[in-house]
């Protein structure tokens, strides 16, 4: 018989561990498309994340300490260093839940079992699933010409491309609701494809059979841009909810 110790209680998958963000949703959703923090910077914050680039020109996502670029036109290519971005979130990618998801379900089922899987809402999650999909529908930002419009606009022209048959990652973060204009509440995931043909911002999926790691996030830091745009933006317009809520099917 296991002792008591040995048994592994969900609270006992809590460790502090540091979840890196640089901008806020709610100056995206203003148009604040420009930041100042550059790949290089960022990736000494964490191996492990999401984004877009300054002027919103494409989806960002980082798989083990690499940066790519998924731009609305398909392609996708190696972040360079010096490139921007006014929003991102990464961590350094620390798992300590392990386990295969149920075969053939579709991602709302896959977000209740991720939320089993965890501790609490009231946490943040960095969740990483690796695996084949049956198809994986996705958005890609448009990249943008000032003068910016803001997010909502920017984004309603964006189709929704569906990749069958394939194989790949995707990069996500749960984040709780009371994050509402720091971040994207609820499940933010981009994908990328083994092959880096395909990928962007994640709208749904069905699964073939995959895996999922988890890291908790139990402390959040956060970096804002020091620019004017960001000095003059409105960040807590009287509709905030409503336009996340739009703008969560878009986001970056
Ligand atoms: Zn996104």
């Amino acid at each position: 018989m296991e002792s008591a110790s040995n048994i592994t209680t969900p609270q006992s998958l809590l460790r502090p561990h540091e979840v890196f963000q640089t901008g806020l949703m709610a100056q995206l959703l203003d148009g604040v498309y420009e930041g100042e923090m550059t790949v290089e910077e960022l990736l000494t914050h964490g191996d492990f994340g999401i984004g877009t680039f300054n002027g919103l020109d494409g989806e960002m996502i980082i798989l083990d300490g690499q940066c790519y670029q998924m731009r609305h036109d398909g392609s996708i290519s190696p972040a360079q260093m010096h490139q921007k971005t006014p929003f991102a979130v990464v961590t350094h990618f620390n798992p300590v839940i392990k386990r295969d998801l149920p075969h053939n379900i579709l991602r709302r089922s896959a977000t209740q079992v991720l939320d089993d899987f965890t501790v609490s809402q009231n946490y943040m999650y960095a969740i990483k699933i690796v695996g084949s999909f049956e198809w994986v529908r996705t958005r890609t930002v448009i990249k943008q010409s000032k003068p910016y419009p803001k997010m909502v606009e920017a984004t309603e022209n964006e189709d929704i491309v569906q990749f069958d048959h394939c194989e790949g990652t995707i990069v996500g973060f749960r984040t709780p609701i009371y994050e509402q204009g720091i971040g994207v509440p609820g499940c933010h995931a981009h994908f990328i494809e083994n092959s880096y043909q395909a990928g962007g911002h994640v709208v749904d999926f069905k699964l073939k059979e995959a895996h999922v790691e988890i890291c908790p996030g139990t402390s959040l830091k956060l970096q804002l841009p020091l620019t004017p745009e960001f000095s003059q933006a409105n960040l807590s317009p009287e509709d905030l909810a409503e336009q996340i809520s739009k703008a969560e099917k878009h986001s970056s």
